[in-house]
């Protein structure tokens, strides 16, 4: 079976699929491994690398969209693309199924077999496939480091001969993946962290890291099915967000990362909000590009507003291609690999981590929450 990794196309997306390591374990399976020439190009690994590990290097991009049984990438096919890809062809990449469902409309049109990488499922068997949290790490981790380059202070408590530096404080709002390793990343570099969520049940592993978790009690259940934050009422919003001001307003550098599968981000942080931050503090919006958790973000912009610099990074994993490369690639190959069976794929639907991600086949979408979301953009009265 000949699997094929496609070059990237869309600006900004410099991580590949696969990196030349992930190679030798997949033809050890007796795959044959295709990549697109200059595959690695914007992320430091050379076509040399891939030749090295096994794989074939392919120069016509045509021939090997067409002539793979399973094609890997990283981000969804932009439109041009869509036609390479020939009835009964495995897809595996991000597709933003809840996102763009008239996109994977058109995968179910096609006849691909496309499987999601945002619809692995968060559970203890799929972990070392599940690439939203490897990717969610690598972004709570830079969005770290560039609040400490954007903030005209130290992070650390310094003891000098020219005085005592106090220690900046880090205010992070939403503790999953990316709000962990932003407040783990803070406290490496010296701050003083304080992070707050709905889910209560986070405040263990928000403490465990040195930090200090603000807790609000609300009369709802938070927590949706798999663990994910559900939409809040609006009298817990209210209350959420007075807490929030309290202690937007002392700190130095505020990251935010709330989100709500399939639905918009949050707002949490209003201008006013900003405008009571001290001058020269900084906001990172993570969910920038989901409408933003902060009501003066702007998705790729940095916008001073009231002396306070609020950043709204797109795409930060990709900013660190080699790192995120590697963990998607082991993402991605743990699951080809969980897939083939003696040389084939087997789709087999009685499996949970199989049927939860595989998002179109046979013409059909499987997911119901996509069919959803397709169904609300199609009617009428969908805003
Ligand atoms: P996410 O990216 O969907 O959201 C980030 C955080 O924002 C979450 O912690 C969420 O509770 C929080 N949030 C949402 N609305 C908020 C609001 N109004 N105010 C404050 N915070 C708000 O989350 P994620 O990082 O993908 O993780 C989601 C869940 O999945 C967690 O329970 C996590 O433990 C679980 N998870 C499980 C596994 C596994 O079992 N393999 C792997 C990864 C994540």
């Amino acid at each position: 079976m000949k699997i094929g990794v496609a070059k990237e196309v869309e600006y900004r997306e410099r991580r590949v699929a696969l990196i030349p390591d992930a190679i030798a374990k997949l033809t050890k399976q007796g795959l044959e491994i295709w990549v697109e020439s200059g595959l690695g190009e914007q992320s430091c690994f050379e076509d040399s690398a891939y030749e090295e590990a096994g794989a074939q290097v392919i120069s016509d991009k045509e021939k090997l969209w067409k002539e793979v049984d399973v094609l890997l990438k990283v981000g969804s096919p932009v439109e041009e693309e869509l036609g390479l890809l020939t009835p009964g062809k495995v897809l595996i990449s991000f597709l933003n199924p809840l996102g763009q469902p008239e996109m994977i409309q058109k995968l179910a049109n096609a006849q691909v077999t496309a499987l999601s990488m945002e619809l692995i499922p968060r559970t203890s068997r799929a972990q070392s496939m599940d690439a939203l949290s490897s990717q969610a790490g690598v972004a709570g981790y830079k969005a770290v480091l560039i609040a400490a380059a954007a903030l005209p202070k130290f992070f650390p408590m310094l003891t000098t001969a020219a005085g005592t530096i106090r220690p900046a404080k880090v205010f992070v709002i939403g503790a999953g993946v990316a709000g962990l390793q932003a407040i783990a990343t803070a406290r490496r570099l010296g701050a003083v962290v304080e992070a707050f969520d709905i889910r209560p049940a986070v405040k263990e592993e928000v403490q465990s890291l040195g930090a200090k978790f603000v807790e609000v009690t609300l009369n709802e259940e938070t927590v949706a099915e798999g663990g994910y934050a559900r939409e809040i009422s609006e009298d817990s919003k209210r209350r959420s967000q007075e807490l929030v001001a309290e202690h937007v307003k002392t700190a130095d550098v505020v990251i935010t990362t709330a989100q709500v599968p399939g639905k918009k981000a949050p707002r949490l942080v209003t201008k006013e909000m900003v405008a009571q931050m001290k001058p020269g503090s900084v906001v990172v919006d993570l969910a920038a590009e989901q409408g933003g958790n902060c009501e003066v973000s702007e998705a790729g912009k940095d916008v001073v507003y009231e002396g306070v610099t609020v950043i709204g990074p797109i795409n930060l994993p990709a900013s660190m291609a080699i790192h995120a490369s590697q963990m998607y690639a082991k993402n991605i190959s743990t699951l080809l690999n969980y897939l083939v069976k003696e040389g084939e794929l087997n789709l087999d639907f009685d499996d949970d981590i199989i049927s939860g991600t595989v998002v179109t086949h046979g013409g059909e979408i499987r997911n119901q929450r996509v069919k959803d979301a397709l169904a609300s953009e199609q009617s009428p009265v969908a805003n």
